[in-house]
């Protein structure tokens, strides 16, 4: 079970394995933000590039902004359909 912060995500070096640190990140989008990724064992060096998105909806805003369009999970969407309009037989 993980029990790390979700604002500081632990990130390995796919190289060897070490703690990788965010250095630095650029929104491109409010869904898209890229950001250098540097791995802390100085026997390594490895840098890369990392790509963070969102990609669905989970639970939907109370403060909605119309620009973002964001899918609904599956599940959440059949769930959210089953409450709007409940099945009657
Ligand atoms: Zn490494």
């Amino acid at each position: 079970m993980s029990t790390e912060r979700a604002n500081n995500p632990r990130l390995a070096c796919p190289h060897c394995g070490s703690f990788a640190r965010i250095r630095k990140s650029e929104s491109m989008t409010p869904i898209y933000r890229k950001a250098v990724l540097e791995c802390q064992n100085a026997d390594c060096g490895w840098r890369g590039t990392l790509a963070l998105e969102i990609t669905q909806t989970l639970s939907p805003s109370l403060n909605p902004n119309p620009a973002i369009q964001l899918p609904i999970s599956p599940r959440v969407r059949k769930q959210l359909l089953a409450e709007l309009a409940p099945e009657t037989s």
